[in-house]
């Protein structure tokens, strides 16, 4: 009997051509607000990305309402992916996209948002000259849903709990993220827990603290916290403060969660070490990408602590890309936030992103599997 042939197989190169970016400004259904920044309209960098063959991938970046968070802006992303990122990708096979990782980081360490956008084009064509998802490229999923908290406004009491009530009944949600930190600690205390009183027996609660709080007024205020039912506090203290948040952690009835205190792999590695968290927030944009946030996941997942989905507010290209990365991740015990295209008042894609009971569905499509609407990017351009 003679051997069965194997299909026959080769190494594939596809050289990057040429890297394009827009800036787009989408409105908001509803002000966005922060510790510090409230955001009325979110500022998106298009970057399409043309490869040897034709084959065209779409990236975004974006920034939670300015350079407040990180540093980056918008228009300062643009101007580095122009003058200094595309070059260092240009003539690179796309079909490398962890080298290609590397290699941006590289170029830029400190601007992972803008690193992000590049780096996601490059899996979206990746994913589209191989003809298969981003999420089958990396390893496949582990879950074809992923959990949305949605986060609640900062209006009167009464006001964000009819809005909670609504998406309950409506089955969009079952889990709440509340923004924290704009108030003095006491009424914005008083303010949360008049919420979670009204809904903590049927939803799941998280407060987002933007690292507002010194250790003392946390230490002050959390247990306040989790007896109203909060499950999970983020970022109650500033990003350097490991010491600080690992003394809480020991104290805190709710599960504490690191954003701000985690951007890097290595910074992954030091809140494990130092047993400062239970939770972090992974980013795309934040982390430079989707292979950063893999590695920063599997650090986690080693030391024993869970991951979250987090958004910087994205359309459904970046939220495509985040539900890719974050559903290939076995240790995503906390769920997602990723409601970017709720609170953004329209898309870029001809089909956006599913939603279902609160989840979000994971697409099929090649790459992110989303369709730029070019009517869209034109109506939405800044000029
Ligand atoms: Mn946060």
């Amino acid at each position: 009997m003679p051997e069965p042939t194997a299909p026959e197989t080769r190494r594939r190169t596809l050289p990057i051509t040429a890297v394009e970016t827009h800036i787009l400004d989408i409105p908001l259904v509803r002000p966005h607000k922060f510790s510090v920044a409230t955001m009325h309209t979110q500022g998106v960098l298009l970057i399409r990305l043309v490869t040897d063959d034709g084959v065209v991938g779409w990236g975004e970046g974006v920034v939670p309402g300015g350079p407040w968070w990180g540093g980056e802006s918008i228009e300062g992303m643009a101007a580095l992916v122009d003058r200094y990122l595309a070059p260092v990708v240009v003539g690179q096979d796309v079909l490398r996209p962890e080298a290609l990782a590397r290699r941006i980081e590289r170029a830029a360490p400190g601007a992972p948002f803008a690193r992000a956008g590049l780096e996601t084009a490059a899996w979206d064509a990746a994913g589209r000259a191989l003809g298969l998802p981003v999420h089958q490229l990396l390893g496949g999923p582990h879950r074809d849903r992923l959990p949305v908290t949605w986060a609640l406004g900062t209006d009167s009491v009464g006001f964000v709990v009819e809005e909670a009530r609504r998406l309950l009944e409506e089955g969009r949600h079952r889990s709440f993220k509340l923004k924290m930190g704009g108030e003095e600690p006491a009424a914005d205390v008083r303010r949360v827990s008049a919420i979670a009183d009204a809904l903590a027996e049927d939803a799941s609660l998280a407060v987002d603290i933007n690292g507002a709080w010194d250790e003392y007024t946390a230490r002050r205020w959390l247990p306040s916290l989790a007896d109203a039912g909060i499950r999970l506090v983020e970022q109650p203290v500033p990003a350097a403060g490991l010491g600080s948040l690992a003394r809480l952690r020991q104290q805190s009835g709710s599960a504490l969660m690191a954003d701000e205190s985690v951007w890097t792999p290595a910074d992954a590695l030091g809140l494990v070490t130092a047993h400062a968290t239970d939770v972090v927030s992974l980013k795309i944009g934040k982390s430079g990408g989707l292979s950063a946030v893999r590695r920063i996941a599997a650090i986690a997942e080693a030391g024993g602590i869970g991951c979250y989905g987090g958004t910087t507010i994205e359309t459904s290209l970046g939220t495509a890309a985040s539900a890719h990365v974050f559903c290939t991740i076995g240790a995503l015990d906390f769920g997602t936030e990723l409601f970017g295209p709720f609170l953004l008042s329209d898309d870029i894609a001809t089909e956006p992103v599913r939603y279902e009971a609160g989840e979000l569905i994971l697409g099929s499509g090649p790459g992110f599997g989303i369709t730029i609407d070019e009517e869209k990017l034109a109506k939405y351009k800044r000029r």
